[in-house]
Protein backbone atom coordinates (compact mmCIF):
# COMPACT_ATOMS: atom_id res chain seq x y z
CA UNK A 1 0.00 0.00 0.00
CA UNK A 2 1.07 3.51 -0.87
CA UNK A 3 1.93 6.00 1.99
CA UNK A 4 0.30 8.59 0.21
CA UNK A 5 -3.41 6.64 1.10
CA UNK A 6 -2.82 6.54 4.69
CA UNK A 7 -1.75 10.48 4.82
CA UNK A 8 -5.22 11.02 2.68
CA UNK A 9 -6.56 9.50 5.86
CA UNK A 10 -4.92 11.37 8.18
CA UNK A 11 -6.01 14.64 5.96
CA UNK A 12 -9.65 13.36 6.18
CA UNK A 13 -9.83 12.58 10.09
CA UNK A 14 -8.04 15.83 10.95
CA UNK A 15 -11.00 17.78 9.48
CA UNK A 16 -14.11 15.81 10.55
CA UNK A 17 -14.42 15.15 14.89
CA UNK A 18 -17.69 13.57 15.02
CA UNK A 19 -16.80 9.86 16.55
CA UNK A 20 -18.94 8.11 14.40
CA UNK A 21 -17.96 9.48 11.29
CA UNK A 22 -14.33 9.08 11.92
CA UNK A 23 -15.01 5.68 12.75
CA UNK A 24 -16.54 4.91 9.36
CA UNK A 25 -13.74 6.49 7.16
CA UNK A 26 -10.77 3.89 9.35
CA UNK A 27 -13.08 1.06 8.82
CA UNK A 28 -13.65 1.58 5.28
CA UNK A 29 -9.72 1.81 5.09
CA UNK A 30 -9.27 -1.41 6.95
CA UNK A 31 -11.38 -3.45 4.66
CA UNK A 32 -9.41 -1.99 1.80
CA UNK A 33 -5.50 -2.32 3.44
CA UNK A 34 -4.11 -5.59 2.30
CA UNK A 35 -3.05 -8.24 4.95
CA UNK A 36 0.20 -7.67 4.72
CA UNK A 37 0.00 -3.98 5.79
CA UNK A 38 -2.82 -4.20 8.67
CA UNK A 39 -1.09 -4.51 11.53
CA UNK A 40 1.15 -1.47 10.35
CA UNK A 41 -1.51 0.62 9.28
CA UNK A 42 -3.17 0.00 12.48
CA UNK A 43 0.23 1.40 14.82
CA UNK A 44 0.49 3.58 12.42
CA UNK A 45 -3.19 5.12 12.69
CA UNK A 46 -2.26 5.64 16.48
CA UNK A 47 1.08 7.03 15.49
CA UNK A 48 3.01 4.26 16.75
CA UNK A 49 5.73 1.66 14.90
CA UNK A 50 5.97 -0.76 18.13
CA UNK A 51 3.64 -1.59 20.41
CA UNK A 52 2.23 0.20 23.43
CA UNK A 53 4.29 -1.89 25.60
CA UNK A 54 7.40 -2.45 23.68
CA UNK A 55 10.72 -0.98 25.11
CA UNK A 56 11.87 0.38 22.17
CA UNK A 57 11.03 4.38 21.57
CA UNK A 58 12.22 6.73 18.91
CA UNK A 59 13.70 9.22 21.17
CA UNK A 60 13.51 12.18 18.64
CA UNK A 61 13.74 15.49 19.95
CA UNK A 62 12.30 18.89 18.36
CA UNK A 63 15.81 19.88 18.47
CA UNK A 64 17.15 16.88 16.04
CA UNK A 65 14.21 17.09 14.20
CA UNK A 66 14.64 20.58 13.07
CA UNK A 67 18.64 19.83 12.01
CA UNK A 68 16.79 17.42 9.96
CA UNK A 69 14.15 19.00 8.25
CA UNK A 70 17.00 21.80 7.03
CA UNK A 71 19.10 19.50 5.89
CA UNK A 72 16.82 17.73 4.18
CA UNK A 73 15.31 20.61 2.33
CA UNK A 74 18.48 22.79 2.29
CA UNK A 75 17.22 25.04 4.69
CA UNK A 76 19.29 26.90 7.77
CA UNK A 77 18.86 25.80 11.04
CA UNK A 78 17.78 28.90 11.99
CA UNK A 79 15.50 29.20 9.05
CA UNK A 80 13.61 25.83 10.74
CA UNK A 81 13.63 27.33 13.81
CA UNK A 82 11.89 30.21 13.14
CA UNK A 83 9.44 28.39 11.14
CA UNK A 84 8.69 26.14 14.36
CA UNK A 85 8.36 29.00 16.79
CA UNK A 86 5.73 30.76 14.40
CA UNK A 87 3.68 27.57 13.38
CA UNK A 88 4.62 25.40 16.49
CA UNK A 89 4.42 22.22 14.28
CA UNK A 90 7.31 20.41 12.97
CA UNK A 91 5.09 18.54 10.32
CA UNK A 92 3.64 21.16 8.99
CA UNK A 93 7.08 23.27 9.19
CA UNK A 94 8.57 19.72 7.29
CA UNK A 95 5.50 20.31 4.96
CA UNK A 96 6.22 23.69 4.07
CA UNK A 97 10.12 23.47 3.48
CA UNK A 98 9.32 20.38 1.17
CA UNK A 99 6.78 22.22 -1.23
CA UNK A 100 9.83 25.00 -1.75
CA UNK A 101 12.33 22.54 -3.09
CA UNK A 102 13.52 22.61 -6.90
CA UNK A 103 12.07 21.09 -9.33
CA UNK A 104 15.02 19.09 -10.38
CA UNK A 105 14.74 17.23 -6.91
CA UNK A 106 10.93 16.56 -7.43
CA UNK A 107 10.11 13.50 -6.20
CA UNK A 108 9.27 9.65 -8.13
CA UNK A 109 9.48 7.13 -6.27
CA UNK A 110 6.77 6.07 -4.36
CA UNK A 111 6.94 5.59 -0.53
CA UNK A 112 5.19 2.49 0.85
CA UNK A 113 3.54 2.11 4.15
CA UNK A 114 6.04 -0.24 4.52
CA UNK A 115 9.14 1.87 4.15
CA UNK A 116 8.36 4.34 6.25
CA UNK A 117 6.95 1.81 9.07
CA UNK A 118 10.40 -0.14 8.77
CA UNK A 119 12.35 3.29 8.57
CA UNK A 120 11.28 4.36 11.58
CA UNK A 121 11.65 1.24 13.32
CA UNK A 122 15.08 1.56 12.07
CA UNK A 123 15.62 5.24 14.13
CA UNK A 124 14.34 3.22 16.81
CA UNK A 125 17.15 0.54 16.80
CA UNK A 126 19.78 2.80 16.66
CA UNK A 127 21.52 2.73 20.05
CA UNK A 128 25.38 3.25 21.46
CA UNK A 129 27.90 5.78 20.43
CA UNK A 130 26.92 8.09 17.60
CA UNK A 131 23.41 6.74 17.15
CA UNK A 132 22.22 10.64 16.95
CA UNK A 133 24.02 10.87 13.82
CA UNK A 134 22.30 7.51 12.28
CA UNK A 135 19.00 8.50 13.64
CA UNK A 136 19.48 12.26 11.85
CA UNK A 137 20.83 10.35 8.66
CA UNK A 138 17.56 7.82 8.47
CA UNK A 139 15.13 10.69 8.73
CA UNK A 140 16.70 13.06 6.40
CA UNK A 141 16.47 9.86 4.39
CA UNK A 142 12.72 9.45 5.14
CA UNK A 143 11.37 12.68 4.98
CA UNK A 144 13.74 13.86 1.82
CA UNK A 145 12.05 11.15 -0.75
CA UNK A 146 8.91 12.14 0.73
CA UNK A 147 5.98 14.11 -0.91
CA UNK A 148 5.25 17.56 1.04
CA UNK A 149 1.79 15.88 2.46
CA UNK A 150 4.03 12.58 3.39
CA UNK A 151 6.76 14.55 4.85
CA UNK A 152 3.91 16.29 7.00
CA UNK A 153 2.87 13.11 8.81
CA UNK A 154 6.08 11.17 8.74
CA UNK A 155 7.58 14.08 10.76
CA UNK A 156 4.77 14.06 13.73
CA UNK A 157 5.33 10.04 13.69
CA UNK A 158 8.95 10.51 13.79
CA UNK A 159 8.25 12.92 17.22
CA UNK A 160 4.96 10.62 19.02
CA UNK A 161 2.82 13.36 18.40
CA UNK A 162 0.58 12.30 15.34
CA UNK A 163 -2.27 14.16 16.75
CA UNK A 164 -5.53 13.19 13.98
CA UNK A 165 -7.13 12.37 16.81
CA UNK A 166 -7.68 8.58 16.79
CA UNK A 167 -7.26 6.96 20.46
CA UNK A 168 -7.58 3.73 20.98
CA UNK A 169 -11.84 3.42 21.44
CA UNK A 170 -11.76 4.48 17.69
CA UNK A 171 -9.25 1.81 16.27
CA UNK A 172 -11.51 -0.87 18.36
CA UNK A 173 -14.70 0.57 17.12
CA UNK A 174 -13.47 0.68 13.50
CA UNK A 175 -12.02 -3.12 13.92
CA UNK A 176 -15.93 -4.55 14.78
CA UNK A 177 -16.91 -2.34 11.74
CA UNK A 178 -14.63 -3.39 8.93
CA UNK A 179 -14.39 -7.14 9.81
CA UNK A 180 -18.35 -7.30 11.65
CA UNK A 181 -17.45 -8.51 14.89
CA UNK A 182 -18.74 -7.88 17.96
CA UNK A 183 -16.76 -4.39 20.00
CA UNK A 184 -16.49 -6.33 23.32
CA UNK A 185 -15.08 -9.45 21.75
CA UNK A 186 -12.31 -6.94 20.39
CA UNK A 187 -11.73 -5.08 23.07
CA UNK A 188 -11.31 -7.97 25.27
CA UNK A 189 -8.92 -9.36 22.61
CA UNK A 190 -7.05 -6.21 22.96
CA UNK A 191 -6.80 -6.79 26.44
CA UNK A 192 -4.60 -9.93 26.06
CA UNK A 193 -2.83 -9.16 23.34
CA UNK A 194 -2.32 -5.05 24.10
CA UNK A 195 -1.86 -4.99 20.25
CA UNK A 196 -5.02 -3.92 17.83
CA UNK A 197 -2.58 -4.54 14.95
CA UNK A 198 -2.48 -8.56 16.02
CA UNK A 199 -6.64 -7.84 16.73
CA UNK A 200 -7.50 -6.48 13.49
CA UNK A 201 -5.51 -9.38 11.68
CA UNK A 202 -6.77 -12.05 13.74
CA UNK A 203 -10.76 -10.64 13.28
CA UNK A 204 -9.68 -10.09 9.30
CA UNK A 205 -8.30 -14.46 8.88
CA UNK A 206 -10.75 -15.70 11.60
CA UNK A 207 -13.71 -13.48 12.70
CA UNK A 208 -15.44 -14.02 16.18
CA UNK A 209 -13.93 -17.10 17.04
CA UNK A 210 -10.76 -16.50 16.16
CA UNK A 211 -11.04 -13.86 18.52
CA UNK A 212 -12.69 -15.62 21.36
CA UNK A 213 -9.50 -17.87 21.23
CA UNK A 214 -7.32 -16.13 21.15
CA UNK A 215 -4.58 -17.17 23.49
CA UNK A 216 -2.12 -15.05 25.68
CA UNK A 217 1.45 -14.87 24.35
CA UNK A 218 4.37 -14.54 27.45
CA UNK A 219 6.19 -12.35 26.53
CA UNK A 220 3.01 -9.73 25.66
CA UNK A 221 1.77 -8.15 28.97
CA UNK A 222 -2.24 -7.91 29.40
CA UNK A 223 -4.25 -5.25 30.24
CA UNK A 224 -4.54 -5.95 34.44
CA UNK A 225 -7.39 -5.69 36.64
CA UNK A 226 -8.12 -2.49 38.44
CA UNK A 227 -9.74 -1.84 41.36
CA UNK A 228 -12.26 1.12 42.05
CA UNK A 229 -12.26 3.43 45.48
CA UNK A 230 -14.74 2.67 48.41
CA UNK A 231 -16.17 5.26 50.51
CA UNK A 232 -15.11 3.33 53.49
CA UNK A 233 -14.33 -0.30 54.80
CA UNK A 234 -18.10 -1.03 55.85
CA UNK A 235 -19.39 0.03 52.49
CA UNK A 236 -16.50 -2.49 50.92
CA UNK A 237 -17.19 -5.30 52.93
CA UNK A 238 -20.74 -4.96 52.60
CA UNK A 239 -20.06 -5.25 48.16
CA UNK A 240 -19.28 -8.65 48.48
CA UNK A 241 -20.39 -11.89 50.17
CA UNK A 242 -16.96 -13.31 50.43
CA UNK A 243 -14.34 -10.94 51.07
CA UNK A 244 -10.45 -10.94 51.68
CA UNK A 245 -8.73 -8.05 52.99
CA UNK A 246 -5.26 -7.58 51.84
CA UNK A 247 -2.44 -5.08 52.32
CA UNK A 248 -2.58 -2.23 49.58
CA UNK A 249 1.32 -1.61 49.17
CA UNK A 250 2.53 1.35 48.46
CA UNK A 251 4.95 0.17 45.89
CA UNK A 252 4.27 -0.05 41.53
CA UNK A 253 2.15 -3.02 40.26
CA UNK A 254 4.50 -5.25 37.69
CA UNK A 255 3.34 -8.03 36.05
CA UNK A 256 5.89 -10.99 35.57
CA UNK A 257 5.94 -13.56 33.12
CA UNK A 258 7.76 -16.38 32.95
CA UNK A 259 8.76 -18.55 30.14
CA UNK A 260 10.89 -21.28 31.12
CA UNK A 261 14.37 -19.02 32.37
CA UNK A 262 13.42 -16.17 30.91
CA UNK A 263 11.86 -13.06 32.81
CA UNK A 264 10.00 -10.04 31.50
CA UNK A 265 8.71 -6.96 33.28
CA UNK A 266 6.03 -4.79 32.85
CA UNK A 267 4.64 -1.73 34.76
CA UNK A 268 1.08 -1.57 35.18
CA UNK A 269 0.94 0.97 32.01
CA UNK A 270 2.40 -1.43 30.37
CA UNK A 271 6.09 -0.64 30.22
CA UNK A 272 8.55 -2.71 29.52
CA UNK A 273 10.97 -2.74 32.95
CA UNK A 274 12.61 -6.14 32.55
CA UNK A 275 16.12 -3.89 32.34
CA UNK A 276 15.76 -2.13 35.31
CA UNK A 277 15.23 -4.79 37.82
CA UNK A 278 17.68 -7.82 37.62
CA UNK A 279 17.13 -8.38 41.04
CA UNK A 280 13.62 -8.73 40.25
CA UNK A 281 14.47 -11.31 37.73
CA UNK A 282 16.18 -13.44 39.49
CA UNK A 283 13.91 -13.93 42.41
CA UNK A 284 11.17 -14.75 39.90
CA UNK A 285 13.59 -17.48 38.69
CA UNK A 286 13.76 -18.61 42.12
CA UNK A 287 10.74 -18.29 43.68
CA UNK A 288 8.33 -19.04 40.89
CA UNK A 289 8.14 -22.53 40.67
CA UNK A 290 6.41 -23.21 37.58
CA UNK A 291 7.42 -23.56 33.57
CA UNK A 292 5.27 -21.17 32.22
CA UNK A 293 3.63 -18.12 34.53
CA UNK A 294 2.12 -15.02 34.73
CA UNK A 295 2.11 -13.22 37.94
CA UNK A 296 0.96 -9.74 39.61
CA UNK A 297 2.60 -8.22 42.97
CA UNK A 298 3.35 -4.36 43.80
CA UNK A 299 7.26 -3.69 44.29
CA UNK A 300 8.06 -1.65 46.92
CA UNK A 301 11.41 -0.14 47.97
CA UNK A 302 13.03 -1.02 51.34
CA UNK A 303 15.82 0.36 53.49
CA UNK A 304 18.67 -1.70 53.49
CA UNK A 305 18.97 -1.90 57.28
CA UNK A 306 15.86 -1.62 58.62
CA UNK A 307 14.01 -3.45 55.82
CA UNK A 308 10.99 -1.46 56.37
CA UNK A 309 9.00 0.32 53.21
CA UNK A 310 10.58 3.51 51.97
CA UNK A 311 8.69 6.11 49.99
CA UNK A 312 7.32 5.81 46.30
CA UNK A 313 9.64 8.22 45.08
CA UNK A 314 12.78 6.25 45.36
CA UNK A 315 10.94 3.11 43.76
CA UNK A 316 10.41 4.79 40.81
CA UNK A 317 14.05 6.56 40.69
CA UNK A 318 14.66 2.68 39.56
CA UNK A 319 12.16 2.40 37.51
CA UNK A 320 13.44 5.39 35.37
CA UNK A 321 16.77 4.56 35.50
CA UNK A 322 18.33 2.95 32.53
CA UNK A 323 21.93 3.07 33.35
CA UNK A 324 23.95 2.06 36.26
CA UNK A 325 21.20 -0.59 36.94
CA UNK A 326 23.63 -2.52 39.41
CA UNK A 327 24.46 0.50 41.48
CA UNK A 328 20.51 1.09 41.89
CA UNK A 329 20.45 -2.33 42.61
CA UNK A 330 22.63 -2.29 45.58
CA UNK A 331 21.43 1.68 47.17
CA UNK A 332 17.60 0.30 46.84
CA UNK A 333 16.94 -3.19 47.50
CA UNK A 334 13.28 -3.77 46.90
CA UNK A 335 10.56 -6.47 48.09
CA UNK A 336 7.90 -8.36 45.77
CA UNK A 337 4.80 -8.91 47.33
CA UNK A 338 2.45 -11.04 44.89
CA UNK A 339 -1.00 -11.16 44.56
CA UNK A 340 -2.76 -12.70 41.84
CA UNK A 341 -1.78 -14.76 38.75
CA UNK A 342 -3.35 -15.01 35.16
CA UNK A 343 -1.86 -17.18 33.92
CA UNK A 344 -0.02 -20.93 34.35
CA UNK A 345 1.34 -23.53 32.08
CA UNK A 346 -0.23 -22.84 29.25
CA UNK A 347 -3.80 -21.25 30.49
CA UNK A 348 -4.80 -18.35 31.13
CA UNK A 349 -6.80 -18.40 34.30
CA UNK A 350 -9.79 -15.95 33.72
CA UNK A 351 -12.53 -18.50 34.57
CA UNK A 352 -11.19 -19.12 37.90
CA UNK A 353 -12.56 -17.35 41.28
CA UNK A 354 -10.18 -15.16 43.21
CA UNK A 355 -10.20 -17.89 46.36
CA UNK A 356 -8.97 -20.61 44.01
CA UNK A 357 -6.11 -18.37 42.51
CA UNK A 358 -4.74 -17.12 45.57
CA UNK A 359 -4.45 -21.43 46.11
CA UNK A 360 -2.89 -21.54 42.97
CA UNK A 361 0.00 -18.73 44.07
CA UNK A 362 -0.14 -20.40 47.49
CA UNK A 363 1.46 -23.86 45.80
CA UNK A 364 3.74 -22.08 43.22
CA UNK A 365 5.02 -19.34 44.50
CA UNK A 366 8.48 -19.98 47.14
CA UNK A 367 8.10 -17.50 49.28
CA UNK A 368 11.80 -15.57 50.60
CA UNK A 369 10.52 -13.19 53.69
CA UNK A 370 10.83 -10.22 53.19
CA UNK A 371 12.40 -9.88 49.33
CA UNK A 372 9.57 -12.44 47.68
CA UNK A 373 6.36 -13.18 49.22
CA UNK A 374 2.37 -13.30 48.74
CA UNK A 375 0.55 -10.22 49.82
CA UNK A 376 -0.64 -10.28 53.23
CA UNK A 377 -4.25 -11.56 53.80
CA UNK A 378 -6.80 -11.81 55.79
CA UNK A 379 -10.05 -13.90 55.06
CA UNK A 380 -13.07 -11.52 57.02
CA UNK A 381 -16.10 -10.26 57.00
CA UNK A 382 -16.20 -8.98 60.30
CA UNK A 383 -16.09 -5.09 60.17
CA UNK A 384 -13.72 -5.13 63.89
CA UNK A 385 -11.62 -7.47 62.44
CA UNK A 386 -10.66 -5.89 59.20
CA UNK A 387 -10.53 -2.70 60.96
CA UNK A 388 -8.24 -3.76 62.85
CA UNK A 389 -6.28 -4.88 60.12
CA UNK A 390 -6.61 -1.35 58.48
CA UNK A 391 -4.86 0.03 61.32
CA UNK A 392 -2.12 -1.77 61.22
CA UNK A 393 -1.50 -1.40 57.55
CA UNK A 394 -1.74 1.72 57.86
CA UNK A 395 0.67 1.85 61.01
CA UNK A 396 3.32 0.09 59.35
CA UNK A 397 3.24 3.07 56.35
CA UNK A 398 1.56 1.14 53.99
CA UNK A 399 -0.81 3.03 51.79
CA UNK A 400 -4.67 1.27 52.77
CA UNK A 401 -6.13 -2.53 51.66
CA UNK A 402 -7.67 -3.94 49.45
CA UNK A 403 -11.22 -5.79 49.87
CA UNK A 404 -11.53 -8.36 47.32
CA UNK A 405 -14.54 -10.56 46.59
CA UNK A 406 -13.36 -14.37 46.52
CA UNK A 407 -15.86 -15.16 44.14
CA UNK A 408 -14.87 -13.09 41.31
CA UNK A 409 -12.93 -13.86 38.41
CA UNK A 410 -9.95 -12.03 36.65
CA UNK A 411 -12.30 -9.47 34.66
CA UNK A 412 -9.17 -6.83 32.71
CA UNK A 413 -10.27 -3.03 33.34
CA UNK A 414 -11.57 -1.28 35.97
CA UNK A 415 -14.61 -2.81 36.07
CA UNK A 416 -17.00 -3.98 38.98
CA UNK A 417 -16.97 -7.43 38.19
CA UNK A 418 -13.27 -7.81 38.96
CA UNK A 419 -14.03 -7.69 42.42
CA UNK A 420 -11.17 -5.18 43.67
CA UNK A 421 -11.69 -2.31 46.07
CA UNK A 422 -9.65 -0.18 47.63
CA UNK A 423 -9.90 1.64 50.96
CA UNK A 424 -7.91 4.24 51.70
CA UNK A 425 -7.06 7.86 53.90
CA UNK A 426 -8.83 10.65 51.98
CA UNK A 427 -6.49 13.73 52.54
CA UNK A 428 -8.05 17.10 52.10
CA UNK A 429 -7.81 19.14 49.08
CA UNK A 430 -5.42 22.56 49.10
CA UNK A 431 -5.94 26.00 48.02
CA UNK A 432 -2.20 26.86 46.65
CA UNK A 433 -0.91 29.77 44.35
CA UNK A 434 0.35 29.35 40.88
CA UNK A 435 3.74 30.64 40.98
CA UNK A 436 5.41 29.62 37.77
CA UNK A 437 4.61 27.43 34.46
CA UNK A 438 6.10 26.62 31.32
CA UNK A 439 5.51 27.38 27.71
CA UNK A 440 3.99 24.76 25.67
CA UNK A 441 5.52 23.36 22.24
CA UNK A 442 3.65 21.65 19.63
CA UNK A 443 0.08 21.69 19.83
CA UNK A 444 -0.17 23.55 23.15
CA UNK A 445 2.37 25.97 21.58
CA UNK A 446 1.21 29.49 23.11
CA UNK A 447 -0.41 27.70 26.46
CA UNK A 448 1.15 27.84 29.77
CA UNK A 449 1.16 24.41 31.26
CA UNK A 450 2.80 22.28 34.03
CA UNK A 451 2.04 24.74 36.63
CA UNK A 452 4.15 25.70 39.70
CA UNK A 453 2.51 25.24 42.90
CA UNK A 454 3.18 27.34 45.91
CA UNK A 455 1.76 27.37 49.70
CA UNK A 456 2.43 30.74 52.02
CA UNK A 457 4.63 31.22 54.78
CA UNK A 458 2.77 33.13 56.93
CA UNK A 459 5.99 33.99 59.29
CA UNK A 460 7.51 35.82 56.03
CA UNK A 461 4.71 36.43 53.56
CA UNK A 462 6.43 34.58 51.00
CA UNK A 463 5.04 31.47 48.77
CA UNK A 464 7.05 28.40 49.08
CA UNK A 465 6.92 25.79 45.55
CA UNK A 466 5.48 22.58 46.82
CA UNK A 467 4.94 20.53 43.53
CA UNK A 468 3.80 20.85 39.72
CA UNK A 469 0.48 20.31 38.51
CA UNK A 470 -0.17 19.18 34.75
CA UNK A 471 -3.29 17.22 35.48
CA UNK A 472 -6.49 18.47 35.74
CA UNK A 473 -6.87 21.61 33.36
CA UNK A 474 -7.65 20.66 29.87
CA UNK A 475 -6.42 21.24 26.12
CA UNK A 476 -10.19 21.33 25.01
CA UNK A 477 -13.15 21.82 26.54
CA UNK A 478 -15.71 19.01 26.70
CA UNK A 479 -17.91 20.04 29.12
CA UNK A 480 -18.67 23.13 30.61
CA UNK A 481 -16.78 22.89 33.93
CA UNK A 482 -13.29 22.12 32.35
CA UNK A 483 -10.96 24.60 33.14
CA UNK A 484 -8.64 25.14 29.60
CA UNK A 485 -5.17 25.71 29.66
CA UNK A 486 -5.77 28.48 27.21
CA UNK A 487 -8.37 29.96 29.97
CA UNK A 488 -5.50 29.66 32.39
CA UNK A 489 -2.89 30.98 30.36
CA UNK A 490 -5.30 34.08 29.88
CA UNK A 491 -5.53 34.31 33.63
CA UNK A 492 -1.62 34.05 34.44
CA UNK A 493 -0.39 36.38 31.62
CA UNK A 494 -0.85 39.44 33.07
CA UNK A 495 1.19 38.24 36.31
CA UNK A 496 4.29 37.00 34.14
CA UNK A 497 7.29 38.20 36.17
CA UNK A 498 10.13 36.87 34.24
CA UNK A 499 11.21 34.29 31.59
CA UNK A 500 14.16 31.91 30.71
CA UNK A 501 13.74 29.94 27.79
CA UNK A 502 10.50 28.48 27.89
CA UNK A 503 10.05 28.25 31.91
CA UNK A 504 7.87 31.10 33.39
CA UNK A 505 8.25 33.17 36.57
CA UNK A 506 4.40 34.18 38.01
CA UNK A 507 3.68 36.95 41.11
CA UNK A 508 1.76 34.94 43.03
CA UNK A 509 -2.01 36.11 42.06
CA UNK A 510 -3.43 33.18 41.24
CA UNK A 511 -4.82 30.73 43.55
CA UNK A 512 -6.81 26.80 42.56
CA UNK A 513 -7.72 24.07 44.32
CA UNK A 514 -5.49 21.44 44.20
CA UNK A 515 -6.46 17.28 45.36
CA UNK A 516 -3.33 15.29 45.60
CA UNK A 517 -2.90 10.98 46.60
CA UNK A 518 -0.23 11.87 49.12
CA UNK A 519 2.39 14.76 50.04
CA UNK A 520 6.37 13.71 50.50
CA UNK A 521 9.65 15.37 51.77
CA UNK A 522 11.23 16.72 48.81
CA UNK A 523 14.15 18.67 48.78
CA UNK A 524 13.69 19.75 45.19
CA UNK A 525 10.80 22.24 46.53
CA UNK A 526 11.65 25.36 48.85
CA UNK A 527 8.94 24.03 50.81
CA UNK A 528 10.62 20.68 51.43
CA UNK A 529 7.84 18.83 50.55
CA UNK A 530 6.33 17.75 47.34
CA UNK A 531 2.33 16.61 46.23
CA UNK A 532 2.39 13.44 44.69
CA UNK A 533 0.11 13.62 41.77
CA UNK A 534 -1.19 16.91 42.07
CA UNK A 535 -4.57 17.79 40.35
CA UNK A 536 -6.47 20.71 39.72
CA UNK A 537 -10.07 20.63 41.38
CA UNK A 538 -11.65 24.79 40.57
CA UNK A 539 -10.07 27.89 40.41
CA UNK A 540 -10.73 29.37 43.95
CA UNK A 541 -9.54 33.54 42.57
CA UNK A 542 -10.72 35.85 42.87
CA UNK A 543 -13.11 34.88 45.69
CA UNK A 544 -9.97 33.96 47.02
CA UNK A 545 -6.95 35.80 47.32
CA UNK A 546 -3.09 34.43 47.82
CA UNK A 547 -3.23 35.31 51.18
CA UNK A 548 -6.00 33.11 52.11
CA UNK A 549 -3.49 30.38 50.32
CA UNK A 550 -3.22 27.16 52.66
CA UNK A 551 0.17 27.54 54.68
CA UNK A 552 3.37 25.44 54.99
CA UNK A 553 2.03 24.71 58.59
CA UNK A 554 -0.85 22.90 57.51
CA UNK A 555 1.38 20.84 54.77
CA UNK A 556 3.32 20.03 57.74
CA UNK A 557 0.60 19.04 59.54
CA UNK A 558 -1.39 16.95 56.71
CA UNK A 559 2.16 15.11 56.71
CA UNK A 560 2.35 14.04 60.33
CA UNK A 561 -1.15 12.90 59.92
CA UNK A 562 -0.48 10.92 57.11
CA UNK A 563 2.60 9.33 58.86
CA UNK A 564 1.61 8.63 62.08
CA UNK A 565 -1.49 9.37 63.33
CA UNK A 566 -3.46 8.14 60.14
CA UNK A 567 -5.73 6.08 62.76
CA UNK A 568 -7.52 9.42 63.41
CA UNK A 569 -8.21 9.79 59.83
CA UNK A 570 -9.53 7.03 59.70
CA UNK A 571 -12.62 6.91 62.47
CA UNK A 572 -14.05 9.84 59.96
P1 LIG B 1 -4.70 2.52 42.79
O1 LIG B 1 -3.33 2.66 42.21
O2 LIG B 1 -4.94 3.48 43.88
O3 LIG B 1 -5.78 2.50 41.72
O4 LIG B 1 -4.80 1.06 43.48
C1 LIG B 1 -4.63 -0.12 42.77
C2 LIG B 1 -3.18 -0.53 42.81
O5 LIG B 1 -2.79 -0.92 44.12
C3 LIG B 1 -2.87 -1.77 42.00
O6 LIG B 1 -2.75 -1.47 40.64
C4 LIG B 1 -1.57 -2.24 42.62
O7 LIG B 1 -0.49 -1.60 41.99
C5 LIG B 1 -1.63 -1.71 44.05
N1 LIG B 1 -1.65 -2.77 45.08
C6 LIG B 1 -0.92 -2.78 46.21
N2 LIG B 1 -1.19 -3.85 46.96
C7 LIG B 1 -2.13 -4.57 46.31
C8 LIG B 1 -2.83 -5.77 46.58
N3 LIG B 1 -2.63 -6.46 47.70
N4 LIG B 1 -3.72 -6.19 45.67
C9 LIG B 1 -3.96 -5.51 44.54
N5 LIG B 1 -3.34 -4.36 44.23
C10 LIG B 1 -2.43 -3.88 45.09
Amino acid sequence: MKYLELVKLYQKLEKISGKLEKTDIIAEFLKNTPEDDLEKVILLLSGRVFPVWSDKELGIANQLMIKAISKAFGKSNENVTKAFNKIGDLGIVAEEMAKGRTQSILIKKQLLVENVFTGLQKIAEQSGAGSMERKLNLIIELIAQAKPEEAKYIVRTALEELRVGVAEGLIRDAIAKAFNVDVDLVEKAWFITQDYGKVAKIAKEKGENGLKNIKITLGNPIYVLLGEKAPSLKDALESYEKTAIEIKYDGARVQIHKKGNEIYLYTRRLENITKQFPDLIELARECIKAKAAIVEGEVIAIDKKTEKPLPFQLLSQRIKRKYDIEKMVKEIPIQVNIFDIIYLNGKDTFNIKFSERRKMLEKIIRIKPGKFQLAEQLITHDLKEAEKFYENALKNGQEGVMVKNLDAFYVPGRTVAGGWLKVKPTLENLDLVIVGASWGTGKRAGWLGSYILACRDPDTGKFLECGMLGTGIKEKKTSPEDFTMEEMTKLLKPYIESEKGNEVKIKPKIVIEVAYEEIQRSPAYSSGFALRFPRFVRLRSPEKGPEEADTIERIKHIYEIQKGGREKEVEK
